[in-house]
């Protein structure tokens, strides 16, 4: 079977496409007092320039600091699809390439009618999010089939619904990807873009995937607050921050609520929602609120 690339029915490009339709009114308001603040002072100095004269300046410079940021916001949008891209074409893992699209043929019986992605799984949500969810991998019969990270499987109802609680979702649920479902202030990624077998990545593949996870949090330049999902996720965000040099010594070991902080980042960790933990009870609501209660309280402090 032939798998093309369709980087348009993403959610995640829907979603920043309106975003950027929506942004500039409110960078021109706040470049308008800004620059009226500026002008303002400026001019003052200079008692000859007629107020027509002023008038225009002021316009101009308006204009001018408005159009920078829309277009500033524009090229970082641009440059996080330019990123995801790269992902969904990636075959650098042969053992994961062959793994998700023979998934992808074969299907589970309950969606033999689907047609799967069965290419690597990119990031999800809000470009200018303050919190990261960073998971293990796409799951074979969920992100690998519908084409958007946690989604269509009982992680991801879980998940979402904890998002949508706390006010992170505008929906609580993620069915597949033209639901509807956007993400507000909030991101969500893996540490591995290919559905692995066992959900085990090899430490090779986990290397190889771990750059695309440092750009995504270097691009995503608001990011405060960090939220693992097991402990995996927890050992490759340490691994990646320590290649970006943030230190922590002793290193924390992974425990559901444990905190610690790495230069601007707060790391939480939380137990996975997997059937394996929310079936059991290890894992429940309550649990998982708390730490996005956590997660958003990290993430607008100030001592970062
Ligand atoms: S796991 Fe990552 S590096 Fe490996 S093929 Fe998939 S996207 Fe590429």
């Amino acid at each position: 079977m032939k798998f093309t690339s369709c980087p348009e029915q993403s959610s995640v490009f829907l979603q920043e496409r309106s975003l950027i339709l929506s942004r500039p009114c409110k960078f021109a308001k706040k470049s308008l007092h800004f620059t009226q603040l500026r002008s303002g002072f400026s001019h003052n100095l200079n008692p000859q320039i007629s107020r027509r004269f002023r008038l225009r300046i002021l316009f101009n410079d308006t204009v001018g600091f408005s159009i920078a940021r829309t277009l500033g916001y524009a090229l970082k949008l641009t440059s996080l699809s330019v990123l995801q891209d790269q992902i969904i074409s990636c075959c650098q893992c042969n053992r994961l390439t062959r793994w998700r699209e023979k998934v992808a043929r074969e299907k589970r019986a309950a969606y033999r009618d689907q047609e799967y992605w069965g290419r690597p799984v990119p990031g999800f949500g809000d470009p200018r999010a303050r919190v990261l969810i960073c998971g293990l991998a796409p799951a074979a019969h969920g992100g690998n089939r519908t084409g958007r990270i946690f989604t269509g499987d009982r992680s991801g109802d879980w998940l979402y619904a904890a998002l949508f609680r706390a006010g992170f979702a505008n929906q609580p649920t993620s069915q597949h990807r033209n639901d509807g479902l956007q993400l507000k202030d909030c991101y969500i990624t893996s540490c591995v873009r290919c559905a692995p077998p066992n959900n085990k990545p090899t430490p090779d593949e986990r290397d190889k995937c771990l750059p695309y996870l440092l750009k995504e949090i270097a691009m995503l330049q608001r990011i405060r607050a960090v939220v693992c999902l097991g402990s995996f996720a927890w050992r490759v965000m340490l691994r990646g921050l320590r290649q970006l040099k943030y230190e922590v010594v002793p290193t924390p070991k992974f425990g559901h609520g444990v905190e610690a902080i790495f230069g601007p980042y707060y790391l939480i960790g939380s137990y996975h929602p997997s059937q394996q933990n929310t079936f059991t009870g290890r894992l429940t609501e309550t649990m998982l609120d708390i730490v996005f209660e956590r997660a958003k309280k990290m993430s607008v402090s100030k001592k970062t």
